[in-house]
């Protein structure tokens, strides 16, 4: 079987310990909290769905997958987990061999039409406000971080000042989302875009029948090239996609009381859409309330917080604050933020750092870190050299570098990363004129110039010879 974020590896796992890990992952027969049995057999539950289909007139939607199926599901295990001994997990985490509970959706009969219900909730989710903490994509990290710095800097004037930072993860973020509150929160949404976006009230969105991330509100004024959607329906997918997450276990078929599937086409903005009326409604103006510069992010579940003080007093109604955040009252039980202490934090794949008034990122490279350690390169990213074109590896050490200059400061930061990531390229066998080429590459690059300060850097990194690389490493 496959491992979490591990494309190219599989597992083998004991068929007796695996029965044990799926018990554990899908109880089904014991835990009444989150599923319930459908008395019904796979074929009748089929007959069901596509009569409901008509009686819907969903037909109208999207069209039915005739030969659908429940979604069977699997554990999908953590590749940390396996690799570290069970008794260090358990004592960091309060558990081990953790692992992700996936139902794919792929072949569910309403598949399409989920996907369609899905186009408007992803037009909703990348028009949330930008003050609160979503964001849709770890390149508005930086931006971001420098904002921050700048609202600081307005704020305390010549006084010296400190960062805060803090990170957390929303646990089990689909397991536990309460059916109510999301539908509630896409009913919220769905009012409140338009109104913000300044735009007169719709009650319906059209969604391009040939590219599923073009959805506009109101009708089709193309006169054919979109489907019309109104939000009472919308409403009518949603509920019924959750209250309906069916899962087929051992032949017989369970469905979901709490929780949206991983695995379920709508069930990540879910998530997005629940959490962020939640910041809109209270967290954003508790936030605010403080009074503090600074920033708040949430990417899906993963939450940064960098907020700036200049006393004692102000440090501890941040820390007030964040220990709010992290209860059950903030983003509502069952859901609950698990906050990491202060200092310096991994955040999606950068790491943020603070010292006294400056506040920076860089992109964290696990697999140099591993390489240096003298550990397998476990969280292998470049593909086995003999296997790959030197064009195409020049292109994955390039996209590396856009990562790196989305990510990080211009300063001895970026340069470390391209450090970095010239010790991945040499640890993964490439020969050594792949970093030069794709350094190349990014300078000639006419829709992405490097800034005259990354030139520089670019330069001194392509120079730094591997003895020189290494030191730089093992001496911080
Ligand atoms: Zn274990």
């Amino acid at each position: 079987m496959g491992i979490d974020k591990c494309p190219g590896r599989l597992l083998i796992v004991c068929p007796a310990l695996f029965q044990r890990f799926y018990d554990a992952t899908f109880p089904v027969e014991v835990d009444h909290v989150h599923f319930t049995p459908i008395n019904k057999t796979p074929l009748e539950y089929a007959k069901e769905l596509k009569q409901q289909y008509h009686q819907k007139r969903w037909y109208k939607v999207a069209t039915l997958m005739e030969d659908g199926s429940a979604p069977s599901p699997y554990p999908l295990f953590k590749l940390k987990d396996i690799l570290a001994s069970c008794s260090t997990v358990f004592a960091s985490k309060g558990k081990c061999c953790r692992n992700r509970p996936i139902s794919p959706n792929t072949k569910h009969w309403y598949k399409r039409v989920y996907k369609r219900a899905g186009s408007i909730l992803r037009y909703l989710c990348s028009n949330l406000p930008s003050k609160i903490f979503n964001i849709m994509s770890s390149t508005v990290l930086k931006p971001r971080l420098e904002k921050a710095k700048r609202l600081a800097n307005e704020a305390y004037g010549d006084q010296q000042y400190n960062w805060a930072t803090y990170t957390g993860d929303i646990s089990n973020c689909y397991d536990e989302l309460v059916h109510d509150r999301i539908l509630e929160a896409v009913q919220f949404w769905c009012k409140a875009i338009p109104a913000l976006l300044g735009r007169r009230r719709t009650d319906r969105f059209s969604v391009n029948k040939y590219n599923r991330k073009i959805c506009v509100m109101g009708n089709d004024n193309t006169g054919g090239d979109y489907i019309t959607i109104t939000i009472a329906t919308l409403m009518e997918i949603c509920k019924f996609d959750c209250e309906n997450s069916v899962l087929q276990v051992r032949g017989k078929l369970y469905r979901r009381k709490l929780g949206a599937p991983m695995g379920g086409y709508l069930s990540a903005f879910y998530a997005m859409l629940t959490f962020a009326y939640r910041e809109f409604t209270t967290l954003y103006p508790t936030f605010e309330k403080l009074a503090l510069p600074g920033w708040m992010g949430r990417y899906l579940d993963d939450v940064i917080a960098a907020i700036a003080y200049k006393d004692q007093k102000q440090l501890v109604q941040i820390q007030e604050f964040i220990q709010w955040l992290g209860s059950h009252g903030a983003y509502e039980e069952p859901l609950v933020l698990n906050v990491e202490p202060e200092g310096d934090q991994e955040f999606l794949e950068a790491k943020v750092y603070h010292e006294n008034m400056e506040l920076w990122a860089r992109l964290h490279n696990k697999v140099t870190k591993d390489f240096m350690a003298r550990l397998p390169p476990y969280r292998r990213r470049l593909p086995d050299r003999d296997s790959t074109p030197k064009a195409e590896q020049i292109k994955l050490v390039a996209s590396t570098m856009t990562r790196i200059r989305q990510l990080t400061k211009p300063d001895v930061s970026m340069l470390q990363c391209l450090i970095d990531l010239k010790l991945e390229t040499e640890a993964a066998g490439y020969a050594s004129q792949i970093f030069l080429r794709a350094a190349r590459s990014q300078w000639l690059s006419t829709s992405n110039v490097l800034k005259e300060e990354e030139k520089e850097l670019f330069v001194l990194s392509t120079q730094c010879s591997l003895d020189v690389a290494i030191g730089n490493y093992t001496t911080p």
